[in-house]
């Protein structure tokens, strides 16, 4: 073994590891000069070589007073996870041992371990046995992989086959969507050559899941078109999931093809106490999920799940010459369920996550979000805190004093480092959104937290 790489990959693990070890020490976000940063990494680039040694000194110093304690206990912002001791540590496996998990011949052990993990998956969210599951970049990949199965099925159900003549011309397929749905899907949407117009919006509730009623009214508007159906588990500012089990045989009636974009709130399934948020789930046709987000999974890693694997892989896959007899597998290959053609071993990171939980492990952890996210909602609220929303799952809103300056108020929070929680406009309102996601999370992070934001609404 090469000693001097030896040393690097040492000296790599041993800097993460400090960075982790300390995140709770240090502002949660470090708010670097961005001129300091920019200075710090844009130098001319050499025309000679550098010594991998002092690239990795030079990145070191240059990255540190930019990183972010998202890996901390208390980074509320956005939906962002954590990443377990176990699943990180696979990735940096997957990172020394680069593998192309393109198919079983370029890395069987890569390929073992997607497939592996994946049955885990499909078991701890009551999915088809059957059903396929491609590693992908996140849930925006994972929601375009849907649509992209959806759109090939609901064509071929009127004769046109958009693989080979796309879309001019075609039958108009309309999206049905809640309005509360999540951006992603609109960009899918225009990479996929359908256009944002052709999204037919369908009005929320109150909380931000659709409306069955104004559901069964969209659908007969658009009835005799090809319909995809977008449903969504886990409202990012509320959590709030659709009624899967009312909505999902509603658009079946119409032939639609129905995705469910449940990039946080599927992982709801995996607990008895939070599973009839997503009751009905397993009668899609397909789901977007991310790893890196709920299960702890180190950025980055979504699955794009079908129900029918072999539609999924021939919409996904592409063919070359040199490719000929490169799968191994009496199915697919798992570079057929993907948008990208060389990939990194994500499944490793999977694998290990799930290994290191445990069934009880995973559903303990959606619990323990749920149960802190009530926590800081019933502080907050303690404290002469508004919140906004039903705080089913792991998202919170709320608002300090007058909504009119709840920017304020965040920038406060974010400034004073204690926590990081970031603003979203509901129904009119600026709101704080607090996401609780982190598996090192602990009552009294919620409780410092909560002090935090609510001295924060003190004007100083
Ligand atoms: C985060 C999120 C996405 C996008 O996921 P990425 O992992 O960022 O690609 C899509 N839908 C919902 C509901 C999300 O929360």
């Amino acid at each position: 073994m090469d000693s001097d790489l030896e040393q690097l990959f040492t000296r790599a693990a041993a800097e993460g590891a400090r960075h982790r070890g300390s995140v709770t020490d240090r502002p949660v976000h470090p708010y670097p000069d961005p001129g300091a940063l920019a200075e710090a990494f844009g130098r001319p680039l050499d025309a000679g070589a550098t010594a991998p040694a002092q690239v990795v000194d030079e990145l070191v110093a240059a990255a540190t007073p930019g990183l972010v304690g998202t890996v901390g206990p208390r980074y509320f912002g956005f939906v962002i996870g954590g990443s377990s001791p176990a699943a990180t540590t696979a990735d940096l496996l997957a990172t020394g041992w680069d593998q192309c998990a393109y198919s079983e011949v370029l890395s069987p052990s890569a390929a073992a371990a997607e497939r592996a993990a994946a049955t885990w998956v499909r078991q701890l969210l009551g999915l088809p046995t059957t059903a396929s599951v491609g590693f992908v970049t996140g849930a925006q990949a994972a929601n375009t992989v849907g649509l992209a199965v959806g759109r090939q099925r609901v064509l071929a159900d009127v004769g046109w086959d958009v693989a080979r003549d796309g879309l001019f011309g075609a039958p108009h397929v309309a999206i049905v969507a809640g309005d509360e749905r999540h951006a992603t899907i609109d960009r899918a949407a225009r990479l996929l050559g359908f256009g944002t117009a052709s999204i037919v919006p369908v009005a929320s509730g109150a909380q931000g899941a659709i409306d069955l009623d104004q559901l069964a009214v969209t659908l007969d508007a658009v009835a005799g078109r090809p319909v995809v159906v977008c449903l969504q588990a886990g409202n990012v500012n509320t959590g709030a999931c659709d009624d899967l089990r009312a909505a999902i045989p509603l658009a079946r009636e119409h032939g639609a093809w129905v995705h469910v974009d449940g990039a946080f709130g599927l992982w709801a399934a995996a607990s008895p106490r939070t599973a009839h948020l997503v009751d009905g789930l397993d009668l899609a046709d397909s789901w977007g999920v991310d790893a890196h987000k709920w299960l702890n999974v180190p950025y980055d890693c979504g699955l794009a799940i079908c129900a029918d694997a072999a539609l999924h892989a021939s919409t996904m896959s592409y063919a070359a010459s040199y490719l000929t007899g490169s799968g191994a597998s009496s199915d697919c290959i798992l570079g057929d369920l993907t948008p990208e053609s060389s990939r990194r071993a994500r499944g490793f990171a999977v694998w290990a996550a799930l290994r290191e939980l445990g069934t009880d492990g995973v559903a303990d952890l959606v619990d323990r979000s749920c149960a802190l996210a009530r926590r800081m909602a019933e502080r907050l609220s303690a404290g002469g805190a508004t919140i906004h929303n039903d705080v089913v799952l792991n998202q919170v809103l709320v608002s300090v004093g007058d909504p009119a300056c709840t920017d304020a108020v965040i920038e406060r929070v974010q400034r004073d480092g204690t926590c990081w929680v970031g603003g979203t406009t509901w129904h009119g309102l600026r709101l704080i959104r607090i996401s609780i996601s982190n598996a090192t999370t602990t009552e009294a992070d919620i409780d410092v937290s909560a002090d935090a934001i609510l001295r924060a609404a003190v004007a100083p």
